[in-house]
């Protein structure tokens, strides 16, 4: 399937179109606030790696970014600390448990191992260089904004919601500490973390943030040179290792393409070089990941023939 613009848009409205009516998962509820987004929200985007723009249904509808906040935050820490530094510090494999496991913490003498569930993203956090929590804060809320191409914002709302029920986070901080893979105070962290998962984006900005690292670290549309090109595979390997959840090797054998996932119910895919495919809906599934939100992505990525794994 040819990638010109007829064809993008057709293979983005045909996944909005055929699984608007795909049933089944519930919103997260132990946040309270993505408890109360509507459930019947569905919205699907794509970005080119040349900046052209295609979506479908709700995708200006401005989401909680959560757990995909993870991927911009590694690219801050790795430019600060420096890949070798990073890696070594954090680790790269899948922990084959859910993104908030203790036990996996436990099982690896209190390593995170991937930045991409919550106790790498705490650490990745304390890794950026910063003179206390808002100069850290600021730091990771730029990098957001350089990747999405405008000034997306904290939610007070979802930050409120966050921060008063994160208990469990702020024990695996701790646990980090304890463990010497914590590099800043560890509740000052947890904070930044917490914040760092209430920003909102919309679908369209998800994919705009896709399509940086599609295009090499440069965003298309700003034409902002947002990370170091040599960054980004760092960025894309992980991804696929343990981008949406526990369900990371199915995407694989399934999509081919890195992703991350998050608890609000975005969902988002990298094609390298050509393009960043978006979705939103709320409803999640067991593991955390949007049941629309995969079907629509996974739908784009298969129609337009994206697989990595395809051998030519
Ligand atoms: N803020 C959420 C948490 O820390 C994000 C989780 C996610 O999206 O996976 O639990």
């Amino acid at each position: 399937m040819a990638l010109d613009a007829q064809s993008i848009q057709a293979a983005v409205d045909a996944a909005h179109r055929d699984n608007a009516g795909l049933q089944g998962g519930a919103n997260a509820s132990y946040i309270p606030y993505l408890a109360s987004v509507d459930s019947s929200l569905f919205g699907v985007a794509v970005v080119t790696a040349e900046g052209e723009v295609h979506s479908a249904g709700d995708a200006d509808f401005e989401f909680a970014l959560e757990s995909i906040s993870k991927v911009f935050t590694m690219a801050r820490a790795m430019a600060d600390v420096g890949p070798e530094a990073f890696h070594q510090k954090i680790g790269a494999d899948p922990t084959g448990l859910p993104f908030n496991s203790v036990m996996a913490l436990e099982l690896h003498n209190d390593k995170p191992l991937s930045p991409l569930v919550n106790a790498g993203a705490m650490s990745s956090a304390s890794l950026v260089k910063a003179e206390g929590a808002e100069q850290r804060w600021q730091r990771i809320l730029e990098t957001q904004q350089a990747f999405a191409g405008r000034k997306i914002q904290l939610s007070p709302e979802v930050n409120h919601s966050e921060q008063t029920t994160n208990f469990h986070n702020r024990a695996i901080a701790w646990l980090l500490y304890s463990g010497g893979a914590m590099y800043s105070d560890p509740m000052e962290a947890c904070d930044v973390y917490t914040r760092q998962c209430s920003t909102l984006v919309s679908t369209k900005d998800l994919a705009t943030m896709g399509a940086t690292l599609a295009a090499g670290g440069m965003n298309p549309v700003t034409q902002e040179r947002v990370v170091a090109a040599e960054l980004v595979p760092h960025m894309l390997a992980e991804m696929t290792m343990e981008g949406l959840y526990t369900s990371s090797g199915d995407w694989a054998y399934t999509v081919g393409l890195p992703g991350k996932s998050g608890v609000g119910g975005g969902v988002l895919s990298v094609a390298p070089g050509k393009l960043a495919i978006a979705a939103f809906s709320p409803p999640l599934d067991p593991v955390g990941n949007s049941v629309r939100g995969m079907a629509a992505v996974a739908q784009v990525a298969q129609r337009l023939d994206l697989s990595l794994y395809k051998v030519p």
